[in-house]
């Protein structure tokens, strides 16, 4: 089987919109970066087998969160040019060389799985292929006064886009001579293609695989992004435990001082526990006791941060987004209320979330039932997840 690679060229300094401190590909869209939009698709569509990211020197932190957990190659540092860029990211396959590789810009975030099959299905005919969409304006030559020129007939014409598919070693030694020979001022890798002399077939693009260029751009971005998780979902997820002898409760996350403790197999932190199994109720995948039963040894005195970022884990993995976290707390004592804030602060770092899409509420049951007898505490939670319709 063919070894397919890919080269994600994310070095360009972008466009810095007011406002905005980081070039376009570190930019969010909907919360999610754009240069790990492209990773995750690349990553995920399983067909590529290695890929290579290019980003400028200085923004190593920056491509450290886009790429958290996703399996990509180290990055390595692009050059002035995006030509130059390309050939630095195919000079670090060379070592081990695949059979065809993609080149695609990070600033295209939506290109999908297809897209990425159709590249690969079409080099196999020619060694070379681009995405391209018929155009739909008319297209002027003007001269340099601002006059037309010419009018193009635009059933020949087509606007392409990335990924650019090649066969690697043409296309690295096309890069190659065109480094030797001085040549920078191909603006894209079909150009340097068609400069050596291969033939390039173009095969059906996507409208939807846009190019971030100008700062409106990104709205465009935002709403294609939502209307892509359009599949919202609410769970919810209760928990109590009682109280013991100790001195500190855990509650979402945070420890709070008290003159008892919650007793249970892992920590018992009642609002991490109940918010893990809204989450998982959203994704209608299991509950906390499914994935963690409570008869498995390691999980006694666990710390229970790490049943929540499972939960996360199993957004991200499904595509998705939280967008929000809402928990209730039920108890007499302790009071809840100064800690408020600190426990939203917990949560939301635990869930890789603003702190504004985290709720945290507390309230008595006016010393009725267990929770009024001060026997223990509940939690109640409800999660809203999105994730793509499938
Ligand atoms: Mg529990």
């Amino acid at each position: 089987m063919a070894k397919i690679a890919g080269v994600i060229v994310a070095a360009g300094r972008g466009t810095r919109a007011p406002g905005s401190a980081v070039p376009k590909q570190f930019r969010p869209i909907s919360g999610e970066m754009v240069l790990r939009r492209c990773l995750t698709t690349f990553a995920g569509c399983g067909l590529v087998q290695a890929l290579q990211p290019v980003i400028r020197a200085g923004d190593e932190a920056l491509f450290r969160e886009a790429a958290a957990g996703l399996s990509v190659n180290a990055p390595v540092a692009g050059g002035d040019t995006r030509q130059a860029s390309v050939h630095a990211g195919l000079e670090a396959l060379a070592g081990e060389p695949p059979d065809i590789v993609l080149i695609h810009d990070a600033a295209r975030p939506f290109a999908s799985p297809a897209l990425i099959a159709r590249a690969i299905e079409a080099t196999a005919a020619t060694g070379a292929a681009i995405p391209g969409l018929a155009v739909t304006d008319t297209i002027k030559g003007i001269d340099s006064h601002g006059f037309v020129g010419e009018t193009l007939d635009r059933a020949r014409l087509r606007a392409v886009q990335t990924p650019q598919a090649f066969a690697f070693a043409p296309i690295l030694e096309a890069h190659r001579r065109a480094a030797r020979e001085g040549r920078s001022d191909f603006t894209d890798d079909a150009a340097i293609a068609e400069w050596v002399g291969m033939q390039v077939r173009v095969f059906d693009g996507e409208s939807s695989n846009i190019k971030i260029t100008h700062p409106e751009d990104f709205v465009r971005a935002e709403a294609m992004q939502l209307s892509h998780l359009s599949d919202v979902r609410t769970g919810t997820g209760i928990d109590v435990h009682a109280f013991g002898s100790g001195d500190h409760v855990m509650i979402g996350g945070l420890r709070i001082a008290h003159d008892q403790a919650l007793t249970g197999h892992s920590d018992a932190d009642v609002g991490l526990h109940a918010l893990t199994d809204a989450i998982l109720g959203a994704l209608a995948d299991g509950d906390i006791g499914s994935h963690f039963p409570p008869s498995d040894p390691q999980w006694k005195g666990a710390a229970s941060d790490r049943f929540l970022r499972f939960a996360c884990e199993r957004v991200a993995a499904r595509g998705g987004r939280i967008a929000h976290l809402d928990l209730t707390i039920v108890c007499e004592a302790p009071k809840i209320g100064p800690h408020r804030d600190a426990i939203r602060e917990t949560v939301a770092r635990i869930a890789g979330l603003e702190i504004d899409r985290v709720a945290v509420k507390a309230t008595t049951s006016e010393q009725l039932g267990f929770t009024g007898r001060r026997e223990g505490i509940a939690a109640y939670a409800t999660a809203t997840v999105r994730l793509p319709w499938s």
